[in-house]
C-alpha cells in the first residue's frame, strides 16, 4: 500500500497489511501473535537481525506482527515514516521525552495538558533530572523565552484537554525548526483524519489509542508516529551522538545505514526504549485497536457531527453560562487546522458554579452518559474534572490549565443527536 496514493477512509482498512492477506497464513483478517520469540533461521542469522544489519522478529517485548500492523497503518494514516505502539499514551509520553531529553535536560511544554500528561511533566520527570517549563498555549514569547541551550524539545497538545483551545500548530514548528528542537504533538483530541500535525510541521505524533482510534472504550494503548524530518546530528542530542550503553555503543545519528537514519528516534525507542525498558503493547489490545481503526473515518465525522450540534444547542440553553467547542471558539484556528469537523468533546459551565455543575452530572448518569473519567468512546459520557481528573491540581494550575470549577465535560457519542439532546434537555432541568 502506498501511503500517498489512497485516502484516509482507504488506509484506515488496509495500510499495514498486504491486500491478500496475512503473509504466513493468509488469514485476511490481522491475526493476533501469541508468542514471546521468534526463531532464528541460523546463528548468523540471530546475529544479523540483534546488530540491525537486518529488521526482523527477535522477541515479543519489542516485535509483534501483530502490533506490526497497527503501527504502520497508524503511521499511514498521520503521513509518517515509521511509528512504535506502547502499552497506554501516557507511556507513549514518558518513552518520547526521555527517548530524546536526559538528566541536566529541560523541554518546553504547554501548560493546557491532559491531568496525567501534567502530573507526569510536573511531578514525575523533574525526579529524573528533567527540568519542564510550562508556557501558556499559543504565548510564542514565552515559549522563546522558556528555551536555553538545555531545551531538548516543544511538547503541546492539538487541542488541549479540558479547556479545548486549539494550538497554532505552525507557530510552534516554527520556533522549533528555529532552535533546532523536535516539535512533538499530542493529537489524541484530533484523531486521523481530522489533523495531520507533520503536514504543519511536527515532528512526533503521539496519540492514545485507548480515546478516539480505539473508539469502543476497550483498552489501553499509545503510539508515537515519527515524520522521519528531524535531523538528530546536533550534538546537544547526546543520546543521539554519543555510543550508546543501550544498543551495543551504537551512535544511532550516525551509525544506522543511511536508509534508516530519518527513523533514528523510532529505532531508538524500540531498542532502547521499549527493549530496555518494556512498555511493551500486548498484541491483543493491538488486535482491538485494530477493529476500531478501521471505522475511525466514519466515527469521527459522527463524533463531530454530533458535538458541533451539542454545542450550539447548548449555547442557547438559559442554565448555560458559556460553551466551548474548537470551531465554535476559535473559528480561524479551526479552519486552518480542523476544516472536516473538531471531534468530540464539548466543555461548558452551568449556572451556579461548582455545586450545580455535579448536579447536572449526576443528573445525566445513566440517561444515556456515564459519568467516567475517559473519552473517545462510541458512548457519551460526562464528567466534573475539577472533582475527578484534575483534583490533583492546585486551585492556580486549574485556573492555569483553563479547569473552571463550573466546567463540564461531554465526550459526545455516535448515538442518535435527538436521543443525545433529550438526555442532556433532562439533565439540566433537574439542576
Ligand atoms: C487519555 C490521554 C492520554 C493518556 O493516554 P492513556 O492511554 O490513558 O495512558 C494522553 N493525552 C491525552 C490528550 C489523553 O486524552
Amino acid at each position: 500500500m502506498s501511503k500517498t496514493t489512497y485516502h484516509p477512509e482507504t488506509l484506515a482498512v488496509h495500510a499495514g497489511q498486504p491486500v491478500h492477506g496475512d503473509p504466513a497464513t493468509n488469514a485476511r483478517a490481522v491475526p493476533v501473535y501469541r508468542t514471546t520469540a521468534y526463531n532464528f533461521r541460523d546463528s548468523r542469522h540471530g546475529a544479523d537481525l540483534f546488530a540491525l544489519r537486518e529488521l526482523g522478529n527477535i522477541y515479543a517485548r519489542l516485535m509483534n506482527p501483530t502490533n506490526d500492523v497497527l503501527a504502520a497503518r497508524l503511521a499511514a494514516l498521520e503521513g509518517g515514516a515509521a511509528a512504535q505502539t506502547l502499552a497506554s499514551g501516557t507511556a507513549a509520553i514518558y518513552f518520547t521525552i526521555t527517548n530524546i531529553a536526559r538528566a541536566g535536560d529541560e523541554i518546553v511544554a504547554a501548560a493546557n495538558l491532559y491531568g496525567g500528561t501534567f502530573s507526569q511533566f510536573d511531578a514525575i520527570l523533574p525526579n529524573v533530572g528533567i527540568k519542564v517549563n510550562f508556557t501558556p498555549v499559543n504565548d510564542f514569547a514565552a515559549v522563546e523565552a522558556a528555551i536555553n541551550d538545555r531545551t531538548r524539545l516543544i511538547f503541546i497538545e492539538s487541542v488541549g484537554n479540558p479547556a479545548l483551545d486549539i494550538a497554532d500548530i505552525e507557530g510552534y514548528a516554527a520556533l522549533a525548526r528555529k532552535h533546532r528542537l523536535p516539535l512533538v504533538v499530542d493529537a489524541t483530541f484530533t484523531p486521523p483524519p481530522l489533523l495531520r500535525p507533520i503536514a504543519h510541521g511536527a515532528n512526533l505524533v503521539i496519540h492514545s489509542l485507548s480515546k478516539w482510534i480505539g473508539g469502543h472504550g476497550a483498552g489501553i494503548g499509545g503510539v508515537v508516529v515519527d515524520a522521519g524530518n528531524f535531523d538528530w546530528s546536533d550534538p546537544k542530542f547526546a543520546l543521539y551522538n554519543e555510543p550508546d550503553r543501550g544498543y551495543h555503543g551504537l551512535r544511532f545519528a550516525h551509525d544506522l545505514p543511511e536508509p534508516l537514519r530519518p527513523i533514528a528516534f523510532s529505532l531508538r525507542l524500540l531498542t532502547v526504549g521499549i527493549r530496555n525498558q518494556g512498555p511493551t503493547l500486548a498484541p491483543d489490545a493491538a488486535w482491538i485497536f485494530l477493529q476500531g481503526v478501521e471505522s475511525l473515518p466514519l466515527r469521527i465525522a459522527r463524533h463531530s457531527e454530533n458535538a458541533l450540534a451539542v454545542a450550539t444547542w447548548l449555547q442557547r440553553h438559559p442554565k448555560v453560562a458559556w460553551v466551548r467547542y474548537p470551531s465554535l471558539t476559535q473559528p480561524e484556528l479551526a479552519a486552518k487546522y480542523l476544516p472536516d469537523g473538531a471531534g468530540g468533546v464539548v466543555v461548558f459551565g452551568v449556572k451556579g458554579g461548582a455545586a450545580a455543575a455535579r448536579r447536572v452530572t449526576d443528573a445525566a448518569n445513566g440517561d444515556i452518559f456515564s459519568i467516567l473519567a475517559n473519552v473517545g468512546d462510541a458512548k457519551s459520557l460526562i464528567i466534573h474534572p475539577a472533582s475527578t481528573t484534575h483534583s490533583q491540581l492546585s486551585d492556580e494550575d486549574l485556573l492555569k490549565g483553563g479547569v473552571r470549577p463550573e466546567l463540564i465535560r461531554l465526550s459526545i457519542g455516535i448515538e442518535h443527536i435527538d436521543d443525545i439532546l433529550g438526555a442532556l434537555d433532562r439533565a439540566l432541568a433537574a439542576a
